[in-house]
């Protein structure tokens, strides 16, 4: 009878761990925040006008209240609404694969786990978010959304969300990216988005930087600000972000909630975490409740976590950490982040969605206190690795995505070398068949291997220092 006990006991709580995560279909019913867990409390965003932290009411013209409410909530679990959940259904779960072939060829004793979110409809993980923010924004009564984005990811995602949930949908592209990824655009207009190259005659800021330079290729950083813009002088018209904030990296948390039950499925447990780092969203989503394992004493092993970054955008690796803006017209509160400053113009380089200034706050936090670390990438090297990747395994990454499978080469050639059996997981976060020209301009020799000038870097940051415009 006691034995009978036990059993039902540890039953009941094996059944009450999974419910807690996943339903039978594997998709997860609660998204994992990792605010409560955080090593130390989190820098709050600051009034640029004050210096005090933002009030919640002053977020209400960008954002719907549910979002806001998220991006502060300390609670752990944040259950994922059930029109959200039938709308993941469409491609969730993604799969976890093993690169056996990638594997085999480096002769590594490694395991290459990859978590691929290219099978979404737009191509990446960002509907995972895009989703949930058109669902709470529609169901606010908002009725128009705009945003901002680089590659087109992004705006894709958001575009395919709002057609979804009945918004009207305006996306400001990086100019660059406007005329180098085409097809990107008619994704957007297909799911009935009203797309502008950035920076544009359509708000004053876009004007005022046109008049000053005819032929700026655009930034994240100036999108972001012409985004905001139109959603602060319009009715019913909101603002949605893709990456950095809390509540998006909460979003994205599905990817690792999943993969910690497909590793389950296969007795596996990775010893580390690798993800290409834009903004934050994608790598956080799937490290984080690996990390809420080890901080709660339930890992299986003592995990580690690589951002990796371009070495033409070194946000990580190169910034400093202060308090900046989140856009170049410095509309946004002050974030505490590693930054290149909010006026930083990243070469046009092909991984558009890695062009940011900043990255969230809550990944610098964990770079600061040395629990993620960080390594860069020149994108030569980035394309090579995305060609053995696709010469092995078949499915050609998104150039973003790549850093982290150059990253994740890297560190079974590693594991060779000591003789170390490691299990690898790296985050697949989109695929590349719509970045065919950046491919072509690869196999015939056009890309540069850029690194930015780290005196130029440190020469913006001293001036912008100076000029009160960052704050340490
Ligand atoms: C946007 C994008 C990224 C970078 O953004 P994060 O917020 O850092 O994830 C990475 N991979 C793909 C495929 C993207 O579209």
């Amino acid at each position: 009878m006691f034995i009978y006990m036990l059993f039902c006991i540890f039953l009941f709580m094996a059944v009450q761990e999974r419910v807690v995560y996943l339903d039978g279909d594997g998709i997860p019913r609660y998204w994992y925040n990792i605010l409560p867990d955080l090593p130390e409390p989190l820098p709050p965003p600051l009034d640029p006008e004050t210096g005090e932290p933002v009030s919640p009411e002053k977020l209400a013209v960008l954002f719907p209240r549910e979002l806001i409410r998220q991006e502060v909530s300390e609670e752990r679990f944040i259950p994922i609404p059930e029109e959200v959940r039938e709308v993941y259904r469409l491609w969730r779960p993604t799969p976890l694969i093993r690169a056996v072939r990638l594997e085999k060829f480096l002769g590594t004793p490694a395991r290459i786990y990859f978590k691929y979110d290219g099978v979404s409809p737009p191509g990446s993980h960002k509907p995972n978010t895009a989703v949930a923010q058109a669902y709470y924004n529609a169901r606010e009564g908002v009725e128009r959304l705009t945003t901002e984005t680089g590659a087109g990811q992004w705006g894709s995602a958001l575009s395919f969300a709002c057609h979804l949930f009945g918004l009207n949908c305006r996306v400001f592209m990086v100019r660059v990216s406007y005329e180098q990824k085409p097809f990107r655009k008619v994704l957007m207009r297909l799911w009935g988005a009203d797309v502008i190259p950035s920076p544009s005659r359509v708000t004053p800021i876009g004007s005022r930087i046109l008049e000053e330079d005819p032929e700026n290729p655009g930034s994240l950083g100036i999108a972001i600000s012409e985004a905001i813009y139109e959603a602060v002088s319009n009715e019913n018209t909101k603002y949605s972000l893709g990456s950095v904030l809390n509540h998006v990296l909460i979003h994205q948390t599905v990817m690792g909630l999943e993969a910690k039950e497909q590793f389950k499925l296969v007795e596996d447990y990775p010893d580390i975490i690798i993800g290409a780092v834009g903004g934050g969203s994608s790598f956080s989503g799937l490290f984080w409740p690996f990390y809420y394992d080890k901080v709660s004493g339930r890992a299986e092993k003592d995990v580690s976590f690589l951002a990796v970054e371009p070495k033409a955008c070194p946000t990580l690796t190169k910034g400093i950490y202060a308090y900046d803006y989140g856009d170049t017209a410095r509309l946004t509160p002050l974030l505490k982040m590693y930054t290149l400053g909010h006026n930083f113009i990243p070469p046009p380089i092909h991984a558009g969605g890695l062009r940011y200034h900043g990255d969230a706050p809550t990944l610098c936090l964990l770079v600061r206190k040395g629990v993620v670390n960080a390594v860069a990438y020149d994108q030569i090297e980035v394309f090579e690795a995305a060609k053995l990747f696709f010469q092995t395994e078949g499915i050609l990454p998104a150039p973003e995505s790549a850093h982290a499978v150059k990253a994740a080469i890297d560190k079974a050639i590693e594991c060779k070398r000591r003789g170390e059996e490691k299990t690898i997981l790296f985050s697949l976060s989109g695929h590349g068949y719509f970045d065919m020209k950046a491919y072509q301009d690869f196999i015939e020799g056009r890309l540069e291997p850029f690194a930015y000038p780290e005196d130029k870097i440190r020469e913006n940051i001293e001036t912008l220092l100076s000029k009160k415009l960052l704050f340490r």
